[in-house]
């Protein structure tokens, strides 16, 4: 194994992969990836345990990471499963006999405000990484520690008269929005088959999930149907009202840009999906965009 690589610079070398490997914590990662991709020293060191929430590496003082599997027989991930009234999440101990070194493992980085990572589970073997996060406090008679997701949330810890009720709200708010956003994503791409709306482009990387109605308006939930996947390109294009899509999946260019000449990116890029129908969208009807949050966004695009 690595025992001779300090345990702090195997966290430090697995949060850096992990970034890359998830661009920034959004885009999920499988079990795979995670039970095999990374190494340190020249030596496989997995991120996740075969069968255990709790990952602390053999030896180690703290504990690396932990994780929450989709419940059984869920169709996916349950928003705020484990969100308490304060809006922090709980992460819960193990019970069992064999989990005591794996709690303890918890209960140093929180005492030493280690860095953690969280592995949630999106589907089966597939999970968004949130990284990282720092467990706050223990609440015994609930066998649970108190997780902070972001530094927000961490300096706001612990709930006191430090921080005015309604900025509070807000970083709450915020925070939630920011572990949500991969979900959505993930949900997008997966309706989407990871192909942009307008271009069919199929590259992750280049690809976003845009809101068709933005997430701070009424009606703009992260849900599929107001989504799209959306190249970065087509995602600048709509958001600047540039390019409007109407109701019946018909793309218009402004004609601010129709009368423009410039090279093969305006026109092939742009230009030429004028009047075209969109290239993707969602075999299942139930997941294809709502005609009515499109006529909301279309309507800003004519008024552009
Ligand atoms: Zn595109």
């Amino acid at each position: 194994m690595s025992g001779a690589v300090p345990e702090e610079h195997v966290r430090a070398a697995a949060l850096q992969w992990l970034s890359e490997v998830t661009f920034d914590g959004t885009v999920p990662v499988t079990r795979d990836q995670l039970s095999n991709d990374f190494s340190v020293g020249g030596f496989r060191f997995p991120l996740v345990d075969a069968g255990r929430g709790i990952r602390r590496p053999a030896g180690w003082s703290t504990a690396l990471s932990v994780l929450t599997a989709v419940p059984k027989g869920s169709r996916g991930p349950v928003y705020d499963d484990a969100e308490g009234p304060d809006g922090y999440h709980r992460y819960k101990l193990r019970r069992d006999a064999r989990g005591a070194a794996e709690n303890e493992g918890l209960r140093t980085a929180m005492t030493r405000q280690t860095p953690l990572i969280w592995f949630k589970g999106l589907a089966p073997s597939v999970y968004q990484a949130i990284f990282p996060v720092y467990l706050m406090a223990e609440e015994d008679e609930l066998s649970q520690f108190v997780m902070a997701l972001t530094e927000e949330q961490r300096r706001l810890w612990p709930t006191s008269s430090r921080f005015e009720e309604n900025l509070r709200r807000y970083l709450l708010t915020t925070t939630r929005r920011r572990l949500h956003q991969p979900v959505f994503a993930y949900r997008v791409m997966q309706a989407y088959g990871t192909r942009c709306a307008v271009c069919s482009l199929g590259h992750r990387e280049l690809l976003d999930a845009a809101h068709i109605v933005p997430d701070a308006e009424e009606g703009g939930a992260a849900v599929v149907t107001n989504g799209l996947a959306l190249c970065k390109i087509h995602h600048a294009a709509y958001d600047r009202h540039i390019l409007g899509i109407r109701p019946d999946y018909t793309v218009e260019i402004h004609q601010r840009l129709l009368e423009e000449i410039d090279g093969p990116m305006l026109r092939h890029g742009l230009q030429d999906h004028h009047g075209r129908t969109l290239m993707t969208i969602p075999t299942a009807r139930a997941q294809r965009p709502d005609p009515d949050r499109l006529h909301r966004r279309y309507d800003l695009f004519r008024q552009a």
